[in-house]
C-alpha cells in the first residue's frame, strides 16, 4: 500500500463513493427531494424485507436474527396510523422527511426512533445518490 504523503488536498473527498469492500463502510441515503435521511452500516440493498409491503427491515436491537444495524434516522414523527393486515390492524408510527414531509420509514413502537426491536424503510423511498429518484420508486403504480 502506497503511503498517503499529503493531506492537503481533501477538498475533493466529499463526493467519494463508500467503498463496497470494507463491511465497516457507512451508506448515506436521501429522501427523493434531496434530504439527508439515513446513514447505516449495511446497504439497504442487501436487508431483508417485509412480505406484507416490501418495506426494508433494519434491525434495531441484537436477537437470535443477527446483530443490531448502526444506522441513524434523520426524520419527523407523526401521529401513528392503523394499517389493515390480514390477520387485523397494525399500527404504524411514521417518520417523515424533515424538508418535503414525504413518508420515509416506520416503526410499530412510539418515537423515538429504536424503541421497537425493527424499523421499516419505506420501499422506493430512499436513494444512495442525492436528487435521484430510486428505481423502485414507481413499481406498484
Ligand atoms: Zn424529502
Amino acid at each position: 500500500m502506497p503511503k498517503v504523503v499529503s493531506r492537503s488536498a481533501v477538498s475533493s473527498s466529499t463526493d467519494a463513493q463508500p467503498t463496497a469492500s470494507s463491511t465497516a463502510a457507512l451508506r448515506v441515503y436521501y429522501c427523493i427531494c434531496g434530504e439527508f435521511i439515513l446513514v447505516i452500516d449495511k446497504s439497504l440493498a442487501s436487508l431483508p424485507k417485509r412480505r406484507t409491503d416490501g418495506a426494508v427491515i433494519v434491525q434495531c436491537r441484537d436477537s437470535e436474527l443477527g446483530k443490531a444495524k448502526v444506522f441513524k434516522l434523520n426524520a419527523v414523527n407523526k401521529d401513528p396510523i392503523l394499517v389493515e393486515r390480514e390477520n387485523g390492524h397494525e399500527r404504524q408510527h411514521k417518520f417523515h422527511c424533515p424538508r418535503c414531509s414525504l413518508p420515509v420509514a416506520y416503526q410499530s413502537t412510539p418515537p423515538p426512533v429504536k424503541s421497537g426491536p425493527y424499523l421499516y424503510i419505506l420501499k422506493g423511498a430512499l436513494s444512495q445518490v442525492q436528487g435521484q429518484v430510486p428505481s423502485d420508486a414507481f413499481e406498484d403504480e
